[in-house]
């Protein structure tokens, strides 16, 4: 099957943190369209690639040099294709070479493998990206092509991981003996992108048991709806959804009744953000509802929708710089030049290359102090100048 037609369950795979949560919003997203973003698309075109470079790694009898070139160059041709494409796969071809390497003997390898998982979910079925099986170990990786460090993906007990391994385990239990599950998530675009977690089979089977709870209230959308920050992120359902509406409300507006001090502690502060970290995000998604209402001639009373700030543009930039030089107007005046930051070299050359040739002249400077919660993994800073620093000798 092509990745972009990957078809989507009711209960996918991929949304089973949503609806494992949120039972009743398998239901409800059915209501609304399924759209695809660029970067998706742009993240299905990396997966094809990725896919041929495994290919030809494990099965390069059926699948050689000339079949992969051939192929990848039909991929170069599509509009999203970026050749930093090819370093960033490459990563996870390393990953993925040296997990199988690290099996005692060599294991059983299978590619975009569709896993059935009909077994704990009505009509459930997915696409792992990888499987390795042998030697008592079942090991499930995934590739992500984001690149949004909020959008970092964990593999400790990762209902999408672990579902993929249950139906892999599915698939292969009469083959292979497993007592060890091994999950990894590879997200090369992101520093630190790799995640792993391993758990014995019979955590996974437990978990499987779960699951089926869980589903058999989702088929029949029954159950309580959960809104959650990281719950309603991907929901289908999240602008329009009556139980995060209320929830932010009361989170927002509900005042704490009773005789407190004017000024607020640094706990309640830091009990509000948490509290309303969904707030400004609901109210945005609220926003792109009702726009989409407005603009379909339905009436959001109290609003409207009207044409946004335009920009200016050249009609024809070609026929535009040519006449103002005619004019005149120097070429340095019309054309700005500006260094490449490193960002953008790397981008253009690749990380190979770029590591070879720039690395070495490039520079980390610290960034804005920003706010994240406790659970972030970067170290906490301070601006209070400490003893040691204050008495440290010139
Ligand atoms: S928006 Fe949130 S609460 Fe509402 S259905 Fe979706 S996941 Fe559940």
């Amino acid at each position: 099957m092509g990745h972009s037609e990957r078809a989507h369950a009711l209960l996918s795979a991929s949304g089973a943190s949503r609806w494992m949560a949120c039972t009743p919003s398998a239901r409800l997203e059915e209501q609304f369209p399924d759209t695809t973003s660029e970067s998706a698309r742009e993240g299905t075109l990396a997966h094809e690639l990725a896919e041929l470079k495994l290919r030809n790694y494990f099965f390069s009898v059926d699948f050689g040099k000339r079949k992969l070139t051939t192929a990848v160059n039909k991929l170069k041709k599509a509009e999203l294709w970026n050749d930093e494409m090819m370093g960033y796969t490459d990563e996870y071809l390393d990953y993925v070479k040296a997990v199988a390497l690290k099996f005692k003997s060599q294991p059983y390898v299978a590619i975009e493998k569709q896993v059935d998982l009909r077994a704990y979910v009505p009509e459930g079925f997915g696409t792992a990206d990888c499987i390795l099986v042998g030697g008592g170990v079942l090991h499930v990786i995934d590739f992500k092509y984001g690149k949004s460090p909020n959008g970092r993906v964990s593999a400790e007990r990762n209902p999408q991981m672990m579902l993929y391994a249950l139906g892999a385990y599915e698939a292969y239990k009469i083959l292979y003996n497993v007592s060890e599950v091994r999950l990894s998530i590879v997200q090369p675009r992101l520093p630190d992108g790799i995640s792993e977690w391993s758990c014995s089979l019979d955590v996974l089977l437990g978990f499987g048991e779960t699951v089926k709870e869980r589903a058999e209230l989702a088929i029949k959308g029954e159950g309580e709806f959960a809104p959650g920050e990281k719950t309603c992120q991907f929901c289908r359902a999240k602008g329009m959804c009556r139980a995060r509406a209320d929830e932010n409300v009361k989170l927002a507006f509900s005042p704490d009744i009773g005789k407190k001090p004017p000024l607020l502690s640094n706990e309640e502060m830091g009990d509000y953000l948490i509290r309303g970290a969904d707030v400004a995000k609901w109210l945005a998604d609220l926003q792109k509802c009702a726009l989409a209402e407005c603009l379909a001639g339905n009436d959001v009373p109290g609003w409207k929708a009207v044409e946004g700030r335009g920009s200016r543009d050249w009609t024809d930039l070609d026929e535009a710089f040519a006449a103002l030089e005619a004019a005149g107007i120097s070429t340095a005046i019309l054309w700005e030049r500006k260094p490449v930051t490193p960002a953008g070299l790397e981008k253009a050359l690749g990380k190979k290359e770029y590591t070879a040739h720039a690395a070495n002249y490039e520079v980390k400077k610290p960034g804005k102090p920003a706010l994240v919660k406790e659970s972030d993994k970067r170290e906490a800073i301070t601006n209070k100048v400490s003893a040691a620093e204050a008495f440290k000798e010139e």
